[in-house]
């Protein structure tokens, strides 16, 4: 059995069952997607558009397509026929031109508003004020085409785990702020995005129900 395939086998016994395994593939060729796809892996996570639409063009129907990287508003349209989930939504304005973009396509896209968590400044996100001013204005009522279903973050790129395991912390209890404020009555709130190749078993045992692995299955990327 190839290398990939045995990864997707031993991370399919590992990860526990609540926790749903998303193969990060950006930059690897569609033949080793295939390879994962022949050993039951289904949901794969992109992060270029342009990468993106002619995958899920080549490969398998049955593919389920999470978008993972910063969107810009003028592309959302070619992912929006085929993509199950959005993971990384964080302003207002993206939320309202996805769900424009769906509305077209009479789609209702599933997204996780996406939380800036780590010390760098570098990475996109979030903060729990931003996300509740638009959520305590109810201005998620007028958007009847995307549907929020939980969050995402990314911990700083560090060795420390004990600050990683803090950052994790901070995404669990913003998850939980958010389900008891605005989404308690909405069984499809459930998802807290977080957790990489060097970092998810600490992310798992913070609550994590999403892990997105990329290099430990498919080696490292050649950008
Ligand atoms: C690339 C990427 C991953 C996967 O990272 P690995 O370290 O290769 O597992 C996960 N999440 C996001 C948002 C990414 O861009």
């Amino acid at each position: 059995m190839g290398y990939i395939q045995d990864k997707i086998h031993s991370l399919k016994i590992e990860l526990p069952e609540k926790v749903s395994l998303v193969a990060v593939s950006k930059f690897h060729p569609e033949e080793s997607i295939r390879e994962a796809y022949e050993a039951g892996q289904r949901i794969f996570g992109e992060s270029k558009v342009q990468e993106l639409v002619p995958k899920a063009e080549h490969l398998p129907k049955d593919i389920e397509w999470h978008f993972i990287g910063h969107l810009q508003t003028n592309k959302i349209k070619y992912i929006i026929p085929f993509v199950s989930l959005i993971h990384s939504v964080d302003s207002f304005k993206l939320l309202k031109e996805i769900n424009k973009e769906a509305q077209k396509k009479d789609r209702i896209v599933d997204c996780l508003l996406q939380f800036h968590i780590a010390e760098e400044d570098t990475k996109f996100g979030l903060s729990l004020v931003e996300a509740d001013d638009f959520l305590s204005a109810g201005l998620l009522n007028e958007l009847g085409h995307i549907r929020i279903v939980g969050v995402m973050g990314m911990a700083t790129f560090s060795d420390d785990d004990d600050q990683v395991r803090k950052e994790f912390k901070n995404l669990k209890m913003i998850f939980d702020t958010l389900k008891h404020t605005y989404f308690e009555d909405k069984s499809y709130f459930k998802h807290v995005s977080m957790g990489m190749s060097d970092d998810y078993t600490i992310a798992i045992e913070e609550g994590s129900t999403l892990v997105r692995i990329g290099s430990s299955i498919f080696g490292v990327r050649n950008y």
